[in-house]
């Protein structure tokens, strides 16, 4: 006699975890950063800028250097008090541009209100772009270019392709269309010939067009925002979320009984993203040494 107990029901998903592949990354990255140190004395090196006291936005800034300095990687770190102007703070993004011992630039985001976030981004030489925020970083990714990647949308693509999710005719859905997430990981799925819908806070019958999407990116910031019951069984389920309390933007429990594949959070898409950081703050000191 067969019985169904309501265990039988829940956790199907595979966890499509982040932890180790970002590890196999770093040490990557690591081993080249020793190498090009070897062979010509330079050290990639990343600056942070952060702009007032957020103490979120503090803790990442420690902990990207943190990881920095575990991959034999450089930091310069910039503070800036939180009453900084656009133009003070494009004028020390284009110091660091033109800086030639500074291979990457980060700037927290979000800046404060008064700040021209956009202005502030495009300060950063499309070279040093390692976090992928610039018109020029974004134009690469939208031609299906090489070229340096959104932190956490290139994270997400190459967790995909980890697990060898097929993404060729794949029907994406990603909920969320920000400049450093949503639109960026919709163009990479589009150039991996997904067939992609953007959603946002005025599509009218999010729900329903989820539930047609083979892949689905949440990147909205809501806790457990998406639901179990938005979700076609078997569909591949990327939590792009954090939220307070390490709770992501998909309700993890009820998406673990739909989906074949879920991101966990945390765990998931987080280390890809600081892991694709380092790995392009490597990419950018090899191509402007090779340059010199
Ligand atoms: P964001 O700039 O606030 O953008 C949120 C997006 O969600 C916007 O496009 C917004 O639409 C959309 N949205 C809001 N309410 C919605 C609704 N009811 N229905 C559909 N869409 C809705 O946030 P973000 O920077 O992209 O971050 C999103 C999430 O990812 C956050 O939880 C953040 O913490 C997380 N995150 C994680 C990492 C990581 O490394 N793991 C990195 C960055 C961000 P509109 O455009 O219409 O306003």
């Amino acid at each position: 006699m067969t019985t169904t107990s309501s265990q039988d029901l829940t956790n199907t998903a595979r966890p499509m975890v982040g932890t180790d592949l970002a590890a196999e990354m770093v040490a990557k990255a690591a081993e080249r950063a020793r190498k090009l140190q070897d062979a010509t004395g330079v050290q990639p090196c990343l600056a942070t800028v952060l702009v007032g006291d957020d103490p979120a936005s503090a803790t990442y800034v420690r902990m990207k250097q943190n990881r920095s300095k575990k991959a034999g990687i450089g930091s310069v770190s910039v503070v800036l008090p939180a009453e900084t102007t656009t133009e003070q703070l494009v004028a020390e993004l284009t110091r660091l541009s033109e800086d030639p011992a500074v291979h990457g630039i980060l700037l927290q985001h979000p800046v404060p209100d008064q700040i021209d976030e956009r202005a502030a981004f495009e300060a950063i030489a499309p070279a040093k772009d390692v976090d992928g925020v610039t018109m020029h970083s974004f134009a690469a990714m939208a031609f299906g270019q090489p070229g340096l990647r959104s932190c956490t949308p290139g994270g997400i693509l190459r967790l995909l392709e980890a697990y060898d999710v097929p993404l060729a005719g794949a029907h994406a859905v990603v909920i969320g269309r920000s400049p450093i997430l949503g639109k960026p990981a919709g163009m990479l799925l589009l150039a991996s010939n997904a067939t992609v819908t953007y959603t946002h806070s005025r599509t009218r019958g999010l729900p329903e067009l989820v539930r047609q999407a083979d892949v689905v990116v949440a990147a909205v910031g809501k806790p457990n925002f998406v639901r179990g019951d938005w979700l076609k069984p078997g569909a591949v389920v990327v939590d792009a979320g954090y939220n307070e309390g390490n709770v992501g933007d998909v309700h993890a429990e009820e998406a673990a009984r739909v989906a074949s594949l879920l991101t966990p959070v945390p765990g998931g898409v987080g280390p890809m993203t600081i892991a694709l950081l380092l790995e392009q703050t490597v990419d950018a000191a090899e191509a402007q040494t090779a340059r010199r």
